[in-house]
């Protein structure tokens, strides 16, 4: 069986994700020429005619007419060795939410840089959320060669940059490859325009990347990264299984909605599956749980050992931003496996040497500025899922954020649960003081959803 890959496409807003990708996707056989012929003709009709690969991927009118990637777009495809699963992220910095979500989910990460712009604030940005969320592995795609006539000369520099920023970042292998998405170059066919360039492909590096895996003792930990409705299907929910496995069959608890699922399908890769283990990203269609039931952030489990929602948690941090000074009643919001809720800080409990990560001890803890590392206490303002780094990394990482800035990051190490936790009755449980009405987000959600409703699992039209 081919290894199952999950990779994210990352990089500033019009440096060429979509493009790529869309062009990757028809020069493996998914897209077939006419569909992309048709792509052509409209997209030309609206004056955007250079977005004909970008509508592959930007499916919602609201996306083409904006030429920007609003949301996660998902799409499957094969090489030699490897299925592959691809999460395109929006690049814009309003939706970076999205893009740690994105983030979470993967096992390498694609960052894609205009060769004539070089770096730019996202292309920093995104890299180091990647690394912040786990990501240990990024391949570059220098892109729009064309744009400089395909002169080693010209990108040289900026290919520099880019390893030094990545290497700074924690990155210890890096590939950089110079392509035009346009043109398709160096994507699955060798350029003979980059005669000069002797290294792999893209597709050559895809085909090579190795999962990262996940727990499978223990049972079931789900994030949600979105969800779809569809007719005759119902809801489908998206997202990587970080621990345990699930089946056809099963029934799952929705934390914190706490309600009960059947599921009654599970797709990946474009496959229907059976059963669907740790590091997969999987669609799992859910009967007796309809589209307000469940939103990005929540997680599934099984019934015997469902997620549990924390009433506070203690965190290894290091603040990394501008914010002044931090003391106790500092409320960011955390951003966590899919979950992005704001929290207090309750305590710092020590501070750490930056440096050597000695003990400062708690007489000078009482605040923090930019380049403390520290245990701090936190409790969450709305519901949350967290796990300690003992039980399960990839649920321990998170990302501070305030306004549009990443201010801190780090690993949970400690949880004290609430305690009136998931009550299968269905009704919130009451003993639990968090308010979870999400009526207001709900409701725009849903109607931002209702135009997906003809989609497939993974958000393609679905032909009537
Ligand atoms: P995204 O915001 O990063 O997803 O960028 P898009 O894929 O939407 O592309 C933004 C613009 O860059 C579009 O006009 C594309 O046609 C253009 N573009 C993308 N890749 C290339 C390339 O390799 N060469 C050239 N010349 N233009 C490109």
């Amino acid at each position: 069986m081919k290894k199952r890959i999950t990779i994210v496409v990352l990089g500033h807003v019009d440096h060429g994700k979509s493009t790529l990708v869309g062009r990757f996707l028809f020069e493996k056989g998914k897209v077939a020429p006419d569909e992309l012929e048709r792509f052509a003709v409209q997209s030309a009709q609206m004056g955007k005619a250079s977005f004909k690969y970008a509508w592959v991927m930007d499916r919602s009118d609201e996306s083409r007419r904006r030429g920007l990637t609003l949301d996660l777009n998902f799409a499957d495809v094969e090489t030699r060795n490897r299925e592959i699963h691809i999460i395109d992220a929006p690049g814009h910095k309003d939706f970076v939410r999205s893009m740690i979500t994105g983030t979470t989910g993967a096992d390498a990460a694609l960052l894609v840089v205009d060769s004539q712009e070089g770096i730019m604030p996202q292309t920093t940005e995104h890299a180091q959320l990647a690394k912040l969320m786990g990501v240990e592995y990024v391949v570059v795609a220098l892109n729009k060669i064309d744009k400089v006539g395909y002169d080693p000369g010209a990108i040289g520099k900026t290919a520099g940059e880019i390893r030094t920023l990545l290497k700074g970042l924690g990155f210890e292998h890096v590939d950089v490859i110079p392509v035009s998405a346009w043109d398709g170059q160096n994507l699955t066919i060798r350029s003979e325009q980059m005669s000069w360039y002797k290294g792999r492909t893209l597709e050559e590096v895809l085909d090579d990347l190795e999962p990262k895996g996940g727990p499978k003792e223990g049972t079931l930990r789900m994030p949600v990264m979105q969800v779809i409705q569809i007719g005759g299907v119902g809801t489908i929910v998206l997202g990587r299984i970080e621990r345990g496995e699930i089946r056809e069959g099963d029934e799952v608890m929705v934390v914190p909605v706490n309600k009960i699922g059947i599921v009654k399908s599970i797709e990946a890769y474009g496959k229907p599956l059976k059963k669907a283990e740790a590091g997969e990203t999987v669609g799992v269609a859910l009967r007796n749980i309809g589209r307000l039931d469940v939103a990005r952030g929540d997680v599934l489990g099984l019934l015997d050992d469902p997620p549990q929602l924390v009433e506070e948690f203690k965190v290894k941090m290091a603040l990394i931003g501008d914010v002044g000074i931090v003391k106790a009643g500092w409320s960011p919001y955390i951003h966590c496996h899919t979950a992005a809720v704001p929290v207090k800080l309750e305590a710092i409990e020590m501070k750490y040497r930056p440096d050597s990560g000695e003990a400062e001890g708690e007489a000078e803890a009482g605040f923090l500025a930019k380049g403390d590392a520290a245990l701090v206490r936190f409790k969450p303002l709305k519901p949350l899922i967290i796990e300690s780094g003992e039980v399960l990394p990839a649920m321990a990482r998170f990302a501070l954020r305030a306004g549009k800035e990443t201010i801190g990051a780090g690993s949970c190490v400690w949880v004290r649960t609430a305690e009136k936790q998931a009550n299968p009755s269905a009704q919130p449980s009451q003993g639990f003081s968090f308010k979870w009405q999400k009526t207001g987000k709900a409701a725009r959600d849903q109607k931002r959803k209702k135009a997906e409703e003809n989609r497939d699992i993974w958000g393609k039209p679905i032909r009537k």
